[in-house]
């Protein structure tokens, strides 16, 4: 180990920094972050600093710097750019055992600047000794999306019970035992997800001792899986996907997503097919009960956004009818994913004002649709579950007003390895689809927006 790793506490301390351009300004930023009052020597200020030193928020010196100026400081930073003035900064501060920090030049330095990850109070800080700052930072980013954005908040509030634990439990190990079961239990979801007051009132009764806290009751989270490329879920169903006891499943879900949930979880597919259900949705509904009250962790996956044509209002509503409490995490839904990746923006300033989201789902009497509000000019379409009804579909709209040249394109199993555009017009869609041996799922877009595919398209799966 090169470097201890140490938390400095500089609240109201005076700290300098010798330098005045945006690398000093950065640094500046950090510490005042921390609560210290900075003092700048540098004979001029980039913008961001003389905007602070306008509104009084730090102090300045503009002086070349004299090795007797570090004198009063809690800690020093070297900043100038400039190799001598640096290293005179450095011998400055050793002399006087003054913690300095020197830009880019570990050699010099008696404390070094980690890369932070900042939940206050939780602070993770990562350090290359200096050798790589580019790593440190992207290992840096990689626990900014691991830990949830709620941790400070969560942490602040295991604080405050903090006293009244140790009053209520004798022994460290008691304590411990404590903290671990509020921490396997709900309180973490629950503070993240929003509905701190329902957290603190369960380590209330927990503490108190009577009657069943909830702690390890079960829940639900209705979780948007997006439209099949992994990488689109967000990072919030991934957690819960992490942490589920049980993951129920359908069809859109896609194997690369249920990849992520955590291995040990059982899994059920629930089917879904348009001409099939695996299980009637009155039968996962109750699944879903059945499992919570067996005080399971129960991630319910829906491909795209469980509110956009997912039923996700009906399964959640008999959960809030029997009292389990439950989650619902949006995903990126199928028109947003496919239209993305297909390069076919949803609205454009030349093209298209609004978006309509409609369902194509037919039924034994044909397609059964506002025609009238779908035709609006200036304005894009985008039918789901719109394959079989396609030719149907093409022949209304054009029956009902729109031009047969139209632009209309269907996105066969959008954002994943297999996606395939197939870019025509409204009369000539039909044949083209039916020439190409099409695989579920697709989305239809249509209008003037499809145009742009030609051109806007980057998405090229080999
Ligand atoms: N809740 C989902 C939609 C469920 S309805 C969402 O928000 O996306 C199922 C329909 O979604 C399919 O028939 C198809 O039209 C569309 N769909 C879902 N994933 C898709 C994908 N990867 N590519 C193209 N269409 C998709």
């Amino acid at each position: 180990m090169d470097f201890l790793p140490v938390f400095l506490q500089l609240r109201d301390r005076e700290c300098l920094v010798v330098g005045g351009g945006e690398v000093a300004a950065r640094k500046v930023g950090l510490i005042r972050r921390a609560g210290g009052r900075v003092t700048v020597i540098a004979p001029t200020l980039c913008p961001g600093l003389e905007e602070w030193k306008a509104r009084g928020e730090i102090a300045h010196r503009p002086l070349e710097f004299r090795p007797a100026d570090v004198e009063t400081f809690t800690v020093v930073v070297a900043a100038t750019g400039d190799a001598g003035v640096n290293a005179a900064v450095s011998a400055a501060a050793h002399a006087r055992h003054i913690p300095v920090n020197v830009v880019d030049a570990p050699g010099l330095c008696s404390f070094i600047f980690p890369s932070i990850v900042d939940r206050s109070p939780v602070l993770v800080a990562v350090s290359s000794g200096g050798a790589s700052p580019v790593l440190a930072r992207q290992l840096r980013a990689r626990l900014e999306t691991m830990i949830p954005a709620g941790y400070g908040r969560l942490a602040e509030m295991l604080g405050r019970f903090r006293a009244r634990v140790g009053r209520r439990f004798g022994s460290a190990l008691e304590r411990r035992r404590f903290w671990e079961r509020i921490l396997q239990g709900s309180v973490s979801e629950l503070v993240f997800s929003g509905r701190e007051r329902e957290a603190e009132d369960m380590i209330e009764r927990e503490l108190s001792g009577d009657g069943d806290s909830g702690l390890t009751r079960g829940e639900v989270y209705l979780v948007g899986a997006g439209p099949g490329d992994p990488d689109l879920l967000t990072f919030r169903a991934l957690r819960l996907m992490q942490q589920a006891d049980v993951v129920l499943y359908d069809r859109l879900v896609s194997p690369q997503v249920l990849d992520l949930v955590r291995r040990e979880a059982e899994r059920i597919y629930v089917g879904k097919r348009r001409d099939y259900h695996a299980l009637r949705q009155e039968e996962i509904n109750r699944i879903l009960v059945d499992l919570a009250r067996q005080g399971k962790k129960v991630v319910r996956l829906k491909g795209g956004d469980p509110f956009v044509f997912g039923r996700g209002g009906e399964e959640i509503a008999d959960l809030a009818g029997q009292g389990i409490p439950f989650q619902v995490v949006p995903g990126i839904t199928a028109a947003n994913g496919c239209a993305a990746y297909a390069g076919i923006p949803l609205t454009h300033r030349d093209y298209a004002q609004s978006v309509v989201f409609v369902t194509g789902h037919s039924r034994d009497d044909g397609v059964d649709l506002d025609w009238g509000g779908l035709i609006r000019p200036q304005q894009t379409l985008v039918i789901y579950m719109g394959l079989t009804g396609l030719e149907t579909l093409c022949r209304e709209l054009i029956a009902h007003g729109m031009s047969p040249a139209t632009p209309a394109a269907l996105i066969e199993q959008g954002t994943t390895p297999n996606q395939r555009v197939i870019a025509a017009t409204l009369e000539t869609l039909p044949e083209r689809v039916a020439n190409s041996g099409v695989h579920a799922p697709t989305l239809l877009i249509v209008g003037e927006v499809v145009r742009l595919h030609r051109t806007l398209a980057w998405f090229r799966p080999a």
